[in-house]
């Protein structure tokens, strides 16, 4: 007759969570709280988690209280400290096994460090997953300090050894209700459906009913619209849905219909996520720094001015202008847009790409922190990318893939 208490962070799902199947006689709670830390500023003047974000996230938390009703149970909502809430909470729950995700990030590792220690001279017995990788971590064939520097070498070792999360984790059957602080309402809907359901649907539609998984390869550099690339993003980076789930949807379909290139290439892509997810436990908070995971030192300019013009689209680069009024809109932009803003910014305007990943950290819906950070460390020439220079010629881009200004004009219209 075990009191459990599970901790959601980034997995708002009822399915593939918990490393055992509770008892029937068990009783089960599930809480979450919104960091304080959230409403922080950064450097740019801007909180971390913006309102597009916020939003994402709280219709998010509404499905998975819902879900949670539906199993008989309810989410416990809290918002402040995140160690403070949660020893507060087992306390009055009485709890004897606490369970919780592995996030990703300095603070986010702290966080979880302290309740662990504090749980564990408590006497509780504390359970951890590591749910959020599409790659069989830590079972990879390689330790993490030698994890490769280049992305092809880090693929095809975990190709060639097959190195993928192909079991979910335990769905719990029924949940316990307890009392809650309100889940705040979402000022706007956002331009995603959120939550679990929502994911899973857009898994379930991308890859079986639409089939678009099948061409993926081919659209995936399209900029207009929701269905030229998956926009799994979003749901992945709350966990509404789990890189395990989105594998075994893939596997079915191959099954029937045979892989492809595309099939393939979402697998790929995945792999670049968990990539970047090994950076950050290679070089821990350097990802954070100016200077990033090299040596290289680096005097950008500080001009605010010039950054808020990047920012809210006036740079008059109108590609670099309509992808990132299309970011301050809706929270979203895809690949190829992300790599030209930020190349221009780091490239032609010269300022910190720090600046960059902040803007980013408020805005996008699917923020990550190694995704982001990650990503940004590679385009300004600081992380793992092996060519030197990674500079967009962001006109020739446009032309290329913008060629009839289909997109440009559309979000331009809506400055
Ligand atoms: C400067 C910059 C910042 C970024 N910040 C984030 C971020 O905060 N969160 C985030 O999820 N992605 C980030 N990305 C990666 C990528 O742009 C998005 O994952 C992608 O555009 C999301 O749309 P999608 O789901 O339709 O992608 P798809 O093209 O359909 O790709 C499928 C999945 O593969 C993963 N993926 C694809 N490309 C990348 C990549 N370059 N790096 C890591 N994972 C990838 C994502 O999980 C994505 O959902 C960033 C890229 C750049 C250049």
């Amino acid at each position: 007759m075990a009191r459990i208490l599970y901790w959601f962070r980034n997995t708002l799902r009822v399915e593939d969570l918990l490393p055992f199947q509770p008892e029937p006689d068990d009783t089960l709670f599930g809480c979450y709280v919104l960091d304080e830390r959230n409403t922080s500023s950064t450097p740019i003047e801007k909180m971390r988690m913006g309102p597009k974000r916020k939003d994402f996230l709280l219709n998010g938390l509404h499905i998975l209280n819902q879900e949670m009703v539906r199993l008989g149970g309810n989410l416990i909502f809290k918002e402040g400290n995140v160690v403070k809430q949660i020893l507060q909470l087992v306390t009055e729950l009485r709890i004897d096994t606490f369970i919780y995700n592995e996030e990703l990030g300095t603070e986010e590792i702290n966080d979880s460090m302290r309740i662990h220690l504090a749980l564990q001279i408590r006497g509780v017995r504390v359970a951890k997953t590591q749910l959020n990788y599409f790659s069989s971590f830590p079972d990879v064939p390689f330790d993490i300090v030698d994890t490769p520097k280049i992305f092809t070498v880090f693929r095809k070792k975990l190709e060639q050894h097959g190195a993928f999360q192909m079991q979910p984790h335990f769905s719990p059957q029924k949940w316990d209700a307890h009392a809650s602080d309100p889940i705040p309402h979402a000022s706007h809907d956002s331009v995603f459906e959120s939550g679990c359901i929502a994911g899973k649907k857009r898994v379930l539609s991308y890859i079986h009913e639409t089939q678009l998984a099948r061409t993926y390869k081919e659209t995936r550099n399209e900029l207009l619209g929701m269905d030229f690339s998956t926009k799994f993003s979003p749901y992945l980076a709350f966990g509404f849905i789990s890189p395990v789930q989105i594998h075994q949807e893939l596997v079915l379909h191959e099954q029937e219909f045979g892989e492809n290139d595309s099939t393939y290439w979402i697998k790929f892509e995945l792999l670049w996520r968990d990539f970047f997810r090994y950076v950050f436990l290679q070089h821990e908070s350097k990802i954070f720094q100016a200077s990033g995971i090299g040596n290289k030192s680096n005097t950008p300019r500080e001009d605010f001015a010039l950054f808020e013009k990047w920012r809210t689209g006036k740079t008059g680069d109108d590609f670099v202008d309509a992808n990132m009024i299309e970011l301050l809109q809706t929270g979203y932009m895809s690949n190829r847009g992300r790599q030209n803003v930020a190349s221009f910014l780091v490239h032609q305007y010269q300022i910190d790409w720090r600046w960059g990943a902040w803007w980013f950290e408020h805005q996008l819906v699917d923020y990550d922190v190694c995704s982001n950070w990650g990503n940004w460390l590679y385009l300004a020439g600081v992380g793992n990318d092996p060519r030197e220079n990674r500079v967009f010629n962001t006109q020739k881009q446009a032309r290329d893939y913008d060629p009839q200004g289909k997109y440009r004009a559309y979000w331009l219209e809506k400055r």
